[in-house]
């Protein structure tokens, strides 16, 4: 197709009676219905003033109207722009302005209805949708996603996770105002004439209950759910025989929790996915074959993308990843500087800092404003939170760089045993001995029985994290 909505076209036309999404309680639509809805959708909104290549701001929750926001935003020719639904006011405020919004789905309002619209002439370059960069490392960014964007995910999806051509069920348990909730999830199983189960809220129970009872066969989320999903009483209870894809990303995960997946998942094909809203979702994926013994890899380029590293340095091998191919976005919307700075002559310059193995396998090890430099020594965060994950007392772990007036920083490790279990600062830093370069082994732990501060997106939220810890010296 030469664009999204002309992909929905054909695929309501290949199988109009198919099941297109299922809200966990509460409607169940067709791909017919899916279209009709959101056909009057962009009527309504056309009524309301929406012209092609208008910003259309979508700040509903989980669910149905969510994509028949999305689908009708396209139909009257605009351009979608997600709305992270946890943003107070004033971010709300800064996104429908900054993306000059001329219309906001706002939830408890009822959706726009009109005489049915159904644009699909957009070209390959335009614009169709804005996500928003969830703002972890800084002000939120809009980045500007193309028809093409959108459809190169698509494709690499469904060869990354060898998903054939046939209709597929997959369970959304993440944001769709996320790239991988919307791009690498509803649209890479709207593409099959599939089922989207879309969760309104997370909750660890439903979650099982939806994988079994929707026979869910395509599994994608983020690291922190598989580790809750683990952790229910009951799991072992759960039938799971209907997953053979399972996918992991958004966010570094430890390898023994990789292993442990594998093992509870015995049917599915497993892989990482990793990618940011700047590449409309994935651009490396680590394949099933790889999953066990390079657990700590984030794989290799999709078919499409072309990485490299940004001077790395001559010991480590660690540079800066850039990234290229069709699904790099066409930059950031109204911010000329920001999007010189972070697209060059065609690379992305993605923040993150990765080395890559002689087999061309992508390993992330630290995000570049999170890299501790202990008296100048870089220090990778992810390395040594892998570590401190595989003792088996310990539940979650963020390592982060603590202030120090001799060495500028040192490292510092907050930790939340599992539910049961203690530990103690001194026994851990033992354990972390036997695994790390002395250099990388934490001077101070913080042991916390709160669960970390993460996003939607699972990402331990570090700066809210520095706030109210309580360091134990160990050495
Ligand atoms: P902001 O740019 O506003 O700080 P953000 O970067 O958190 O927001 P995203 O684009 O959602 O927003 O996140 C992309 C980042 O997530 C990547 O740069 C990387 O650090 C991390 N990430 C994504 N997938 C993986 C993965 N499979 N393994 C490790 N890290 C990952």
């Amino acid at each position: 197709p030469r664009n999204l909505t002309e992909m929905l076209r054909t695929v309501v036309e290949r199988s109009p009676d198919g099941e297109a999404l299922v809200e966990l309680g509460g409607e169940r639509v067709t791909y017919r219905q899916l279209w009709d809805r959101a056909a009057r959708v962009a009527g309504g909104l056309r009524s309301a003033g929406v012209q092609p290549g208008d910003r259309v701001a979508n700040r509903l929750p989980n669910g149905n109207d969510w994509v028949y926001a999305f689908w009708g935003t396209l139909l009257a020719g605009g351009v979608v722009v997600p709305v992270n639904t946890r943003f107070a006011e004033p971010e709300v405020r800064y996104v429908v302005e900054d993306s000059g919004a001329v219309f906001v789905c706002e939830p408890g309002a009822p959706l726009p209805d009109g005489e049915p619209l159904e644009t699909t002439d957009q070209q390959h370059t335009d614009l169709a949708g804005i996500f928003y960069t969830s703002g972890t490392t800084g002000f939120p960014k809009g980045a500007m996603t193309t028809h093409e964007n959108f459809l190169s995910n698509i494709e690499t999806c469904l060869r990354c996770l060898d998903l054939g051509r046939e209709p597929r069920t997959t369970l959304i348990s993440v944001p769709l105002f996320h790239v991988t909730g919307c791009n690498s999830q509803l649209l890479v199983v709207t593409a099959l004439a599939g089922k989207s189960v879309i969760m309104p809220a997370f909750e660890v129970s439903v979650f099982l209950r939806a994988i079994e009872d929707e026979r869910v066969d395509v599994l994608t989320t983020v690291p922190a759910i598989y580790w809750l999903a683990l952790q229910q009483p009951g799991f072992a209870d759960v039938d799971t025989s209907s997953v053979v894809s399972l996918s992991y990303g958004g966010a570094p995960i430890a390898p023994d929790l990789v292993h442990r997946i594998q093992q509870a998942f015995p049917t599915a094909r497993v892989g990482n996915g990793f990618g940011l809203t700047e590449t409309s979702s994935v651009s490396t994926y680590l394949p099933h074959e790889d999953a066990a013994e390079h657990a700590d890899s984030v794989g290799y380029p999709a078919p499409v993308v072309d990485v490299r590293l940004d001077s790395p340095d001559p010991d480590s091998g660690v540079g800066e990843l850039l990234i290229r191919g069709p699904h790099v976005v066409a930059g950031y919307w109204r911010k000329p500087e920001q999007t010189a700075e972070t697209f060059v002559d065609g690379w992305l310059h993605s923040g993150d800092l990765a080395r890559i193995d002689d087999d061309g396998r992508v390993y992330v090890v630290d995000r570049k404003k999170d890299m501790i430099n202990r008296g100048g020594e870089n220090v990778y965060c992810v390395e040594v939170e892998n570590a401190l994950a595989a003792h088996p007392a310990v539940g979650e772990v963020a390592v982060i760089g603590v202030a120090d007036s001799m060495m500028g920083e040192k490292v510092g490790a907050v930790v939340v045993p599992l539910p049961g279990r203690t530990l103690e600062a001194a026994e851990l830093v033992t354990f972390a001995r036997e695994r790390l370069a002395d250099f990388k082994v934490p001077q101070f732990v913080d042991i916390r029985t709160e669960p970390l501060p993460r996003n939607p997106g699972g990402k331990v939220l570090k700066p809210s994290l520095r706030e109210g810890t309580d360091w134990q010296p160990v050495r």
